[in-house]
């Protein structure tokens, strides 16, 4: 499959759920083609195995309407930016042909998602070189790159732009859950991970995104470019 209109490219399985889950339910209900790959296959967590994992993960894509799902295999709590790691984008980028790119804040706790944002950058760049690596596929480069905001560190930064998602939040919350391996105690574990917690803190970063723009639920995105505008007339949100 190739020439998705979006693709989403983070470090674990459901990061992109937690931080744009909601946005990406709004474009597949509207007809978008959107592509998930995971670097990882998030096996360093202390819950569920890899296998469950993956099954857990094509789960949220379906919920999401999200038509195809990989993983590029990298190593979980070893993303690290490299030639080799790059590469590995590379060829997913000019094989997926997404025109749009969703990717992780550089601004990050874990270094993984610190290292996807950089290496999703770097290759969704390179990818664009004819002469490089003809054999990763034909140069292909998205025409934009857009970063979400955690959910909890940097996402008090200033949002280049904000997305409604009071009608996908549901949606959202659904595809996070599908990941039941994540709340359910690991050996040795007496209590689970809190799913009302959990799902307390998601909630509070849409509810916080949300207030911004005077709706119930938004996600928050940067780009570190300028957006174009066409049109002032169809300029969204509310100066008072
Ligand atoms: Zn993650």
């Amino acid at each position: 499959m190739s020439d998705f209109d979006l693709a989403a490219i983070c470090a674990h399985p459901d990061d992109a759920e937690l931080v744009m889950g909601g946005t990406l339910a709004r474009e597949t209900a509207r007809g978008r083609r959107v592509a998930l790959v995971d670097l990882t296959r998030g096996e360093a967590g202390s819950r569920g195995t890899p296998e469950i994992r993956a099954t857990e993960a094509q789960a949220a894509a379906a919920i999401l309407g999200v038509i195809h799902r990989e993983s590029l295999g990298l190593p979980d709590a070893g993303v690290i930016v490299d030639v080799a790691s790059r590469d590995r984008v590379v060829e997913a980028v000019r094989r997926l042909r997404p025109r749009v790119v969703l990717l992780q804040h550089w601004e990050q706790r874990h270094p993984d998602h610190a290292a996807a944002s950089r290496l999703v950058y770097d290759a969704a760049f390179v990818a664009g070189l004819r002469a490089y690596r003809p054999d990763l596929g034909p140069a292909f480069r998205p025409a934009k790159m857009i970063y979400a905001l955690p959910t909890t560190e940097g996402a008090d930064a200033a949002p280049s732009f904000v997305v409604d998602i009071t009608e996908t939040f549901d949606t959202k919350m659904r595809a996070i859950a599908a990941y039941a391996s994540q709340f359910a105690p690991a050996p040795g574990e007496a209590a689970a991970l809190p799913l009302d917690r959990f799902r307390e803190n998601v909630e509070l970063a849409a509810r916080r995104h949300g207030q911004r723009i005077r709706v119930r639920y938004a996600e928050a995105f940067v780009t570190k470019e300028p957006l174009a505008v066409h049109d002032l007339l169809a300029l969204g949100g509310s100066s008072f």
